[in-house]
């Protein structure tokens, strides 16, 4: 299956996003999600997906990415332990928005996990191919940071993805590169400070 629900279990659609809010049982199975999900989910022009596709799946399945995998659970793990909520601020940018989210993961009975999903701000701008779900796209593979979105270009670091085509007008082409995801040393020093903390709280990217 291609990935229609991105690396965080989410769309990331050129249209407004409303308030999600879906709940994991004790397997990390996804158990419920709201009914603002259907519509959500169809209007992203990606594979049809509803409530019935995605119920009763791993939550594993739909981040596909090792690294964000292995810190969704050492949040679960977290909140499961402690019972208090975990919040993390990163950006799901769509083609043509800018996007910063506030993830709030919390505890339910029998070991449920409750994520809830804001949108804290968005800005419009020109498409960006790189961000195109299923573009063409070339041989090459560029990384780009599964939280903040910014793009490693060599002798650059990393950078905002539009600093990150000046640089490297390849990102730009009709056949941009490949995306793999990664972790930026600014975001894993954050989410590595915020797990060593009470409450955990990560502000990863920015707008
Ligand atoms: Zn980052």
């Amino acid at each position: 299956m291609r990935q229609p629900l991105g690396r965080h279990l989410l769309l990331c659609p050129d249209s407004s996003v409303p308030d999600l809010l879906y709940e994991l049982n004790a397997r990390d199975e996804i158990s419920s999600v709201n009914e603002e999900w259907l519509p959500f989910a169809l209007a992203n022009g990606g594979e049809p997906l509803d409530p019935v596709q995605i119920m009763g799946r791993l939550v594993w399945d739909f981040i596909s990415d090792v690294e964000t995998q292995h810190i969704y659970r050492l949040l679960h793990r977290r909140v499961r332990a402690g019972g208090a909520p975990v919040r993390l601020c990163f950006r799901c940018d769509a083609p043509a928005r800018r996007r910063l989210l506030d993830l709030e993961i919390s505890a339910g009975p029998e070991r449920r996990l409750i994520y809830r999903v804001r949108t804290l701000r968005e800005q419009e701008r020109q498409p960006v191919a790189l961000l195109e779900p299923y573009p063409p796209r070339s041989e090459h593979f560029v990384t780009i940071c599964a939280w903040c979105e910014r793009v490693a270009v060599p002798a650059h670091g990393w950078l905002e993805i539009e600093a990150a085509i000046a640089a490297l007008p390849a990102l730009a082409e009709a056949r941009p590169p490949q995306l793999t995801h990664g972790v930026c040393e600014v975001c894993a020093e954050a989410l590595h400070g915020a797990l060593s903390e009470e409450p955990v709280r990560a502000v990863l990217g920015h707008l």
